[in-house]
């Protein structure tokens, strides 16, 4: 199998880390990687108000142009040595959908590859950054009434954005399906979502996208536990979607972490 991270930060992130594009693709050779996509977090919408304290979920707009840039460079640095892919990671955001498919059609032409992801609930009117922290999933968890119906809610949200229409560039792989767990060691639900989940995986299956299968919940001690869980990964398995390992790393030590896990994982799964 060809080992590729697809999920990778970068320098431009404002919640990472100052670490250069050289130092993630001299790693991701150390670790014998034929292909890694940066996929680093889109500029959010314009009229979108960031609800983190430091209002750093996104790369900012006045960078866009300049990361695809650096992109380029470092694709054509070592041409020879790996295969680089110009990516983002896009927020799905409920009632933005308008200004996510003008980022989509404006920037599209320059992607090789970009991810779905939903970071952000609309709790009755109050954005809440859902992976931010404990105390903001808490908050949501309050507002909602209950772990299980901020469950319900985020995966009404993933549902929402495999469902709807951004137009030709839309991703065609959906982040971290079940980032909803990441306190799950402190916020656990009392009922399962293999419902929610299933027709989730249905529609995915449908359309052709595939699942970003993502190491990062193994680092949170919180989580520990891939994105998604292991009975998601055996139901896509089976529906026949693809699964692309993304390490979410934020750092460069961070890239590839997770794909032996994974890759032992694969071996158990049966067909
Ligand atoms: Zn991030
Ligand atoms: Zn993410």
């Amino acid at each position: 199998m060809k080992k590729r991270d697809a999920h990778v930060h970068t320098k431009y992130c404002p919640h990472g880390t100052k670490d250069t594009f050289d130092e993630y693709v001299e790693k991701a050779i150390e670790q014998g990687l034929s292909s890694i996509s940066f996929t680093e977090h889109a500029p959010l919408p314009s009229n979108f108000i960031d609800p983190t304290p430091e209002k750093d979920s996104g790369m900012r707009t006045n960078d866009l142009e300049r990361y695809i840039l650096d992109i380029q460079a470092i694709q054509k640095q070592y041409k020879n040595d790996i295969d680089i892919k110009c990516g983002l990671e896009v927020d799905y955001i409920e009632g933005y959908e308008k200004e996510t498919q003008a980022l989509l059609d404006h920037v599209g032409p320059y992607l090789d590859d970009s991810i779905l992801s939903v970071h952000f609930l609309n709790c009755e009117g109050k954005w809440i950054c859902l992976d931010y922290s404990p105390d903001s999933f808490k908050e949501a968890s309050n507002i909602l009434g209950g772990v299980n119906q901020v469950y319900d809610l985020y995966f009404q949200q993933v549902l929402k954005s495999v469902e709807t229409d951004l137009g030709y560039f839309k991703p065609k792989r959906i982040g971290h399906m079940t980032l909803v767990t990441k306190f799950q060691k402190r916020f656990k639900p009392t009922k399962g979502f293999s419902s929610i989940k299933d027709t989730i995986l249905e529609n995915i299956a449908d359309k052709g996208y595939a699942l970003d299968w993502n190491s990062a919940g193994l680092r949170k001690p919180l989580c520990r536990e891939m994105y998604p869980d292991l009975e998601t990964i055996q139901k896509a398995k089976h529906l026949g979607i693809e699964l692309v390992f993304g390490s979410d790393a934020h750092q460069a030590k961070e890239i590839g972490l997770g794909y032996e896990t994974l890759t032992q994982i694969l071996e158990t799964l049966t067909e």
